[in-house]
């Protein structure tokens, strides 16, 4: 029989540890409230963390990790510099000018993308492994409830960051107002799927490669956008600060609309069709001719809800004046009555900026008010 998690009552639950349900249970947590976070994976991150990969080396002591999802961020506007300077002081988080975007400085998380939400989330209670199928309110505060129907936790507020398919399924039969799950349906609606594959140029012994030719794959740029389908961009992950590669390796990310057609393909086709797309940039790069068998593959990761793009709210769409359409964009949900919220990266621009943001305008209405 499964029983709570906790007997504790909790004032805040956060549904979700990505980077908004972390950010949130950050400034809840120093304000004072008791809060905790439960998410349906192992760990912490959700799109923005770090896979663990088997280690490759003599050392079987170093294991290594990569990014699949968000390899980094930009600091878009100047709403969120302290936490930034918070995070750099902690050294969870470096900037990495290699990934900088016209005037945005762009940060990764260090060692891994993952510490910056582990950081976060360190004075609360985390329980991973547990996902939430049902919200119900008792007028008090929210049950969490899985599939069983058995109730997790109860909090006195509930806080629900998941992606916009996913929060429409807590939210349906919930008490929340009935436009939030609108809302839901509609950012579904705006989401792409997004292939990720990492690969890793197999033992250089191997190899007939010549110094010179290793030195001109190591001289490759960090970060490459390229407009051929399959791959819309090649991150060199080793080249992140704080990372003590022992390969070379990068990660493909597939276009999404090439991820969209190939939905439901196989993984390990999927990380073949990156593959040689990788090798043919290559080729055209350099004199000597790289081959699949020169490089080990994994499995590709299939995102399943990547991308979230902007998409019109009920209440803007209701709204002809696009002057209070402006003004109606606000990127979190939140009743004081009922004392349930949502802040997430599909009620902004589908960034991690956009995540946090989200959550530091909840927090900041949510700390106003009490
Ligand atoms: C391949 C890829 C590349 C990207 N590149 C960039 C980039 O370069 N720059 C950038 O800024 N952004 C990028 N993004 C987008 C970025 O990752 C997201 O915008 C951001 O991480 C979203 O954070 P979030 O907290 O809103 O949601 P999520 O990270 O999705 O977190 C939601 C969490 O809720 C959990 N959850 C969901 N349902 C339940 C449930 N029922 N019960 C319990 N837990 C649940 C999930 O497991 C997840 O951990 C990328 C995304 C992908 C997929």
């Amino acid at each position: 029989m499964n029983t709570p998690l906790s007997e504790q009552r909790y004032d805040v639950a956060i549904i979700g540890a990505g980077v908004a349900g972390s950010y949130c249970a950050e400034r809840l947590h120093s304000a004072g409230l008791n809060v905790c976070v439960i998410d349906k994976s192992r760990g912490t991150g959700g799109r923005a963390s770090s896979k663990r990969l088997a280690a490759n080396s003599s050392d079987q002591s170093v294991s290594q990790s990569c990014e699949l999802g968000a390899p980094f961020f930009h600091l878009e506007d100047q709403q969120l510099a302290s936490s930034i300077h918070r995070w750099l002081a902690a050294c969870v988080i470096a900037p990495w000018p290699a990934a900088d975007q016209h005037d945005q400085i762009a940060y990764t998380g260090t060692p891994t993308m993952s510490a910056l939400t582990r950081h976060m989330i360190k004075g609360c209670d985390f329980y991973g492994n547990e996902k939430i199928s049902i919200i119900e309110s008792d007028h008090q505060g929210w049950r969490l409830l899985n599939e069983s129907y058995q109730c997790r936790l109860w909090a006195k507020q509930l806080i629900i960051t998941a992606p916009a398919a996913q929060s429409a399924v807590l939210l349906s039969g919930s008490d929340a107002p009935e436009t939030w799950l609108l809302d839901a349906h509609r950012a579904t609606l705006a989401c792409s799927p997004q292939w990720a594959s990492v690969v890793t140029l197999t033992d250089t012994c191997n190899t007939m490669m010549s110094p010179l030719e290793l030195d001109c794959l190591k001289s490759l740029p960090s970060v490459i956008e390229l407009d051929n389908e399959p791959i819309a961009r090649i991150i060199c992950d080793g080249d992140k600060p704080q990372r003590t590669p022992l390969q070379s390796r990068w990660v493909l990310q597939a276009d999404q609309d090439w991820s969209q057609q190939h939905i439901d393909a196989e993984a390990q086709w999927v990380s073949e069709q990156l593959l040689s797309c990788f090798i043919v940039w290559l080729n055209k790069r350099q004199d000597y001719v790289f081959a699949a068998k020169d490089f080990s593959l994994l499995p590709a990761h299939r995102w399943r809800l990547g991308r979230h793009h902007a998409f019109l709210s009920a209440d803007m769409a209701l709204t002809a004046d696009s002057n209070n359409r402006s003004k109606m964009s606000l990127d979190y949900r939140w009743s004081q009555s009922l004392g349930v919220a949502v802040a997430a990266d599909w009620l902004g621009e589908g960034s991690v900026y956009a995540a946090m943001k989200s959550a530091d305008n909840l927090v900041n209405a949510m700390l106003a008010s009490t």
